[in-house]
C-alpha cells in the first residue's frame, strides 16, 4: 500500500464517524418531522375541516334567521356553496377520525346536519311567520347541538395537538441527548482509531529516524529494516544501500589507512636511530623500535608511563625540541658534532645528535612533532681520533719547525754566510711557507686545548679601545706590505669589557690577518666598536670579495674553507674564535654580500662597573 493510500486509510475513521453523525442526524430530523406532519395530517387538519364546518351552518342560519325577519336576498348560491363545504369537511372529518370520541361527535354532527337541513328547507320553504317559528323551535336546537359537536371535534384534536407536540418535544429531547452522545462515540472511536493508524503508519518513519541517528553517531552497521513496498520502505531500502557503500568505504579506507600506519612504522623501525612522534602537549603518539630497545621508550604505555624508563637526558631534550617547534621555528637540525648529548643506554654511553620535524595539522598548524636521535658515537670516536691524530702530528710538527723557522732566518740573516739572489728568493718564499705551517700548527693545537677543554680564561676588565689599538698595531707592518689601508674608527664611549686580552687578540689578530689576505691591493681594513646592551660589539670590516651566500652558515665549522681560496691555513682560524668568543659568553658572526666587503663581528660582555656607569 502506499504512504498515501495509509494517510487516506488513517483519516478513514474520521470520514465514518462524521458519516456516522450525519446519518444520526438526518433520521433525529426524519423523526422530528414525521411527528409534526402526524400533528398535521391527524389533528390540524381536523380543527380546520370542524371550523369550516362551523363557518358553513353559521352561513346557513344567518340565511334562516334573515329569512325569519323576511329578510329576502338571493342567497341561494350561498347556501349552496355552506352545503358544498359542509358536506366536503364533514366527509373529510369522517375519514380522519384519530382521537377518542372524535367519531362520535363526528357521527352526532352528521346525523344533525342531516336534520338541520331538513328544518332549514321547511323553513325556507314557509313565510316568515312561521318561518321565525321554526327558526327558534327546531333549527335552533339543531344550530346549537351542530356548535357544539364541531366545538368537541376542535377541542378533541387541539388537545391531542397540545399531547403530541409535547410528546415531540420529549422526543427532539431524546434524539438531541443520542445525537450527542454519537457525536461523542464517534468522535471518540474515530480518534481512537485515527491514532491507532497513524501510530502504525508512523513507525517506519521512527524506525528510519533512529537508523539515521545511529549511523550519524558512527554505527555504520545501524540499518532500517522495513517490511512493505511504501515510499518509507523504499527510502529505508535507499538509505541501507547508502550505509553498505558507506561502511565498504570505511572499511576500504581504513584498510588503506592500516596500510598506510603500518608502512611508516616499518619505515621507522628499520631505522637504527631511535625515533619518536610525539603530540605538541608532549603525548607519545609513536615511537620505532630503536627507541623501545634504546631508550626503553615504552609504547604500549600511556601518558607519561611510556617514558618511565627513559634516561632523564632524552627527556631533556625531548622538551628542549618541543620548545623550539612550540615557538613556529620549524624543523631543528644540530650543526655539528659539538652538539651531539651523550645519553646511557645498554651497551655504555653513547652520543646522539637530536633533530626535530613539526608535524602539521589540516590548517597548517603545529600539532605534534617528529624527534629523531641520530648515533654519532662512532663519528664522534673517528673526529677525537682525527683530532688527536692531527694535534699529535702538529705537536710533533712544532721542534722541527722551530729549527727549521730558525736556520731559515739565520740563512737569511746571512749567518750561513752571502746568499746569491735566488738563494735569497727561495729562502723568502721558504720562510712564508714555514710561517703559514707555524699558524696551522698553532691553529690545531688551540683546537685540540679547546676540545679536550683546557682553554682557560684569565679574564678581567680591559678598555676595548686599547684591545683594538694594540691588535691595529701588531697588523701595521703587514697592512703596509700589502699596500692596504688599516684604520681603527674612534669608539664614541669607550666601554671596558670582561676579557681575557691574550685571547680576544688571537681573535682579533685571526680576524685581522684574513682581512688583509683576502682584500686586494689599495682596499682598506677598519676595525670598530660599539656599545650594545651590556656589551660591547667589535667589527672587522674589509673591501675584500665578500664571502657567497650559500657558504656564509658553515663558515664557523672546523676545516672549513671557501672552495677556491688559495691562501690561508687550515679552515681553522674562525672555529676557534668563535669558540673563545662564546667561552667569554659572546657571540660571533659575519655579514657579507660577495663582491662587497666583509664584516666579522663579536660581542664581549661589558664589564659590571660599567655597565652600572652606562645605565647610572
Ligand atoms: P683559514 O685559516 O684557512 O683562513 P679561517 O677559518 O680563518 O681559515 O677562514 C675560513 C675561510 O673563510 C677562509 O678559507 C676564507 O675562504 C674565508 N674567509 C675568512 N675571512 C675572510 C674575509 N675577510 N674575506 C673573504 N673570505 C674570508
Amino acid at each position: 500500500m502506499t504512504l498515501r493510500s495509509k494517510l487516506l486509510l488513517a483519516q478513514l475513521p474520521l470520514a465514518l464517524s462524521l458519516l456516522l453523525v450525519g446519518l444520526v442526524s438526518r433520521r433525529t430530523v426524519a423523526s422530528l418531522d414525521h411527528n409534526s406532519q402526524d400533528i398535521l395530517k391527524d389533528n390540524y387538519l381536523s380543527v380546520l375541516a370542524a371550523q369550516r364546518m362551523r363557518d358553513a351552518v353559521d352561513t346557513v342560519g344567518r340565511v334562516a334567521i334573515s329569512h325569519s325577519l323576511g329578510v329576502e336576498s338571493d342567497s341561494a348560491a350561498e347556501i349552496k356553496e355552506a352545503r358544498r363545504i359542509f358536506d366536503r369537511e364533514l366527509s373529510f372529518q369522517e375519514g380522519n377520525i384519530t382521537e377518542v370520541g372524535e367519531k362520535d361527535a363526528t357521527a352526532r354532527a352528521h346525523a344533525t346536519w342531516t336534520q338541520f337541513q331538513g328544518v332549514f328547507d321547511r323553513l325556507m320553504e314557509s313565510l316568515p311567520s312561521k318561518a321565525a317559528e321554526i327558526y327558534l323551535r327546531e333549527l335552533q336546537p339543531t344550530l346549537v347541538v351542530l356548535e357544539k359537536s364541531t366545538a368537541e371535534i376542535v377541542t378533541l384534536n387541539q388537545d391531542a395537538m397540545l399531547r403530541k407536540s409535547d410528546r415531540a418535544r420529549k422526543s427532539a429531547e431524546r434524539m438531541s441527548a443520542a445525537m450527542l452522545a454519537a457525536t461523542l462515540a464517534a468522535f471518540v472511536l474515530g480518534f481512537i482509531a485515527s491514532l491507532y493508524i497513524t501510530n502504525r503508519l508512523t513507525r517506519p518513519l521512527s524506525v528510519l529516524a533512529q537508523a539515521v541517528r545511529r549511523l550519524g553517531q558512527g554505527d555504520l552497521a545501524a540499518r532500517a529494516r522495513l517490511p512493505g513496498t511504501d515510499e518509507v520502505a523504499q527510502v529505508a531500502g535507499e538509505f541501507n544501500t547508502m550505509a553498505e557503500r558507506l561502511a565498504e568505504y570505511r572499511s576500504s579506507s581504513l584498510g588503506e589507512l592500516l596500510q598506510a600506519q603500518q608502512s611508516s612504522q616499518a619505515a621507522i623501525d628499520s631505522l637504527p636511530d631511535p625515533v619518536l612522534v610525539l603530540q605538541l602537549s608532549g603525548v607519545l603518539l609513536n615511537a620505532n623500535a630503536a627507541a623501545a630497545s634504546l631508550f626503553g621508550v615504552d609504547i604500549d604505555a600511556s601518558g607519561e608511563a611510556c617514558f618511565a624508563r627513559v634516561p632523564s637526558e632524552v627527556r631533556t631534550m625531548i622538551g628542549k625540541m618541543r620548545e623550539h617547534v612550540a615557538s613556529g621555528k620549524g624543523a631543528y637540525v644540530p650543526s655539528g658534532l659539538e652538539e651531539a648529548i651523550p645519553i646511557p643506554v645498554r651497551e655504555g654511553i653513547q652520543y646522539f645528535l637530536a633533530r626535530t620535524n613539526p608535524v602539521l595539522g589540516e590548517q597548517g598548524q603545529v600539532v605534534g612533532f617528529t624527534l629523531l636521535f641520530q648515533d654519532v658515537t662512532r663519528l664522534r670516536r673517528f673526529d677525537e681520533l682525527k683530532t688527536d691524530l692531527v694535534a699529535t702530528v702538529a705537536h710533533e710538527f712544532r721542534t722541527p719547525l722551530t729549527s727549521l723557522r730558525m736556520a731559515i732566518h739565520l740563512c737569511i740573516e746571512g749567518s750561513a754566510g752571502a746568499l746569491s739572489p735566488k738563494q735569497a728568493d727561495l729562502l723568502y718564499a721558504a720562510r712564508d711557507d714555514c710561517e703559514r705551517l707555524q699558524g696551522i700548527v698553532d691553529d690545531i693545537l688551540d683546537l685540540s686545548r679547546i676540545q679536550s677543554g683546557k682553554i682557560e680564561l684569565h679574564r678581567r676588565t680591559v678598555s676595548a679601545a686599547s684591545l683594538l689599538e694594540q691588535a691595529v698595531d701588531d697588523h701595521r707592518q703587514l697592512a703596509r706590505e700589502r699596500s692596504i689601508e688599516l684604520r681603527v674608527s674612534p669608539m664614541t664611549i669607550d666601554r671596558p669589557v670582561l676579557a681575557d686580552p691574550d685571547r680576544i687578540r688571537l681573535v682579533l689578530t685571526n680576524l685581522l690577518t684574513n682581512a688583509l689576505r683576502y682584500t686586494p691591493q689599495g682596499g682598506s681594513v677598519e676595525v670598530r666598536a660599539a656599545p650594545e646592551t651590556e656589551a660591547v660589539r667589535i667589527e672587522v670590516s674589509d673591501t675584500g670579495p665578500g664571502i657567497p651566500r650559500e657558504y656564509i652558515p658553515r663558515l664557523f665549522e672546523r676545516f672549513f674553507r671557501v672552495p677556491g681560496t688559495q691562501e690561508g691555513g687550515a679552515g681553522l682560524g674562525l672555529f676557534i674564535c668563535k669558540e673563545i668568543v662564546e667561552a667569554h659568553g659572546g657571540r660571533m658572526g659575519v655579514e657579507s654580500d660577495p663582491g662587497q666587503g666583509a664584516i666579522f663581528w663579536f660581542t664581549l660582555p661589558a664589564a659590571p662597573s660599567s655597565v652600572e656607569t652606562a645605565s647610572s
